[in-house]
């Protein structure tokens, strides 16, 4: 789920589909990136903050999340690094580090992907962020 400023009150909603739906593992979270003339679904750090505060409830309650919460702060003020050079894009024989959106100036410093937080804080050595994303995977994948 991209979360933005249409459904970001349907966290709870989602989460509780995917915990009750047979067919579906667990749900993955990321918040809008403002893609150029999409600024007006992002969502402020007030609201990222009160949407990480509702999928921690959710993770508590045992709900499946695929999602670490040791990045949520990172996420919230979008203070972990970007981009995420372990991940490659491949389309029309072009090579794109990280995600397509790599070529849009200063997007990456407003990165909503769950992803690249979780991913460039594990391969960064942060420990929290090693041990939840071992013990999650265990889980999920
Ligand atoms: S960090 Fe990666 S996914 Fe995020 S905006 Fe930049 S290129 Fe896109």
């Amino acid at each position: 789920m991209a979360v933005n400023q249409i459904n970001k009150d349907a966290i709870r909603d989602v989460c509780y589909t995917a915990r009750d739906m047979k067919n579906v593992r667990a749900v993955s979270f990321n918040f809008h990136t403002p893609y150029p003339d999409t600024r007006e679904l992002a969502l402020s750090k007030e609201e990222k903050a009160q949407c990480c505060e509702v999928i921690s409830q959710m993770m508590d309650e045992g709900v499946p999340v695929f999602n670490l919460k040791s990045a949520f702060p990172y996420l919230i003020n979008n203070s972990f690094p970007t981009p995420c050079a372990q991940c490659l894009v491949i389309e029309n024989g072009k090579i794109s580090v990280c995600g397509r959106c790599i070529d849009v100036p200063g997007l990456c410093d407003e990165c909503g992907y769950f992803f690249v937080a979780e991913y460039t804080l594990l391969f960064g050595g942060n420990l929290r962020v090693i041990f939840e994303m071992f013990r999650t995977y265990l889980k999920y994948v």
